[in-house]
């Protein structure tokens, strides 16, 4: 079912992007654009969603931590993003890609004339065999304008660019009947047909504690997606070449079934 899969969106999070002193993980970024590289070889088309940038740029900037106001997060994003890209542009030019960047806010995509200007965008990154690299634009966005956390930005940009298939990378193996960390008898749920309210209380505010957006919001951007006739994917991103072995049809982390 995936090898015809045309449009793949893949959501990477600073987790998953980083070490755990924040400073970025080369060895994760360079297998990350090698395989969505070789993806992209193979005729697929595909977009990257990164956070990282606030994350990255703290480190960059010396702080200690992630600033906890907003002016801090946006001076954050805007020295973090230009890191991220360099990285990014120098790592898939490696491979002969050629990466576009887009920093979206939640006008950009609810605005009708806006989004519409957004897919003609796209569809011309597409046209050049391009790859679109897209974070929310941190900086300018305030906070009752803001998705906040990118799981559900992927599954807005999914929608857009009328994806097949949406891969979201997190720091745990996918969705478990519990929280791992608290529960030794979670167990991975591989196949999820229908996201519903029991689903979604399972990922109930304990687990959403795990990684950047956690999985409460993981598992609203699947049910945003996978109601827009999306499969949606959510695995672990420490190992990507995983994203192979998922193409090859091999059962990793899990798999929501679009509607
Ligand atoms: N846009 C934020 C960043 O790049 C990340 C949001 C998230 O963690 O989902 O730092």
């Amino acid at each position: 079912m995936l090898k015809d899969a045309k449009r793949v969106v893949v959501k990477v999070g600073t987790s998953t992007l980083t070490y755990s002193n924040g400073k970025i993980n080369i060895r994760r970024l360079k297998t990350l654009c090698e395989v969505l590289s070789d993806l992209q070889n193979s005729g697929k088309q595909v977009t990257l969603v990164s956070s990282g940038a606030i994350g990255i740029g703290a480190v960059k900037l010396g702080l200690k931590e992630r600033p906890q106001d907003t002016p801090g997060r946006q001076a954050a994003a805007t020295v973090g993003q230009c890191e991220l890209m360099f990285m990014y542009d120098k790592l898939f030019g490696e491979y002969g890609h050629t990466v576009g960047q887009l920093l979206i806010t939640r006008s950009d995509i609810e605005n009708p004339e806006r989004r519409e200007n957004l897919i003609n965008c796209f569809d011309r990154l597409f046209d050049y065999d391009a790859i679109p690299i897209i974070n929310e634009n941190d900086s300018v966005a305030v906070e009752e304008i803001v998705y906040g956390d990118n799981d559900n930005l992927s599954a807005q940009v999914a929608k857009l660019v009328g994806a097949d298939v949406l891969i979201i990378l997190s720091d745990i193996d996918g969705f478990f009947s519990a929280n791992p960390a608290e529960d030794e008898n979670a167990v991975l749920i591989p196949v999820v047909s229908r996201i519903d309210d029991e689903l979604l209380h399972m990922a109930g505010p304990s687990v959403s504690r795990l990684g950047t957006g956690g999985m409460a919001t993981k598992l609203g951007a699947a049910k945003l997606a996978t109601e827009a006739g999306i499969d949606t994917f959510i695995m672990n991103g420490s190992n990507p070449e995983d994203i192979y072995r998922l193409f090859d049809g091999r059962q990793i982390g899990t798999h929501f079934k679009k509607q």
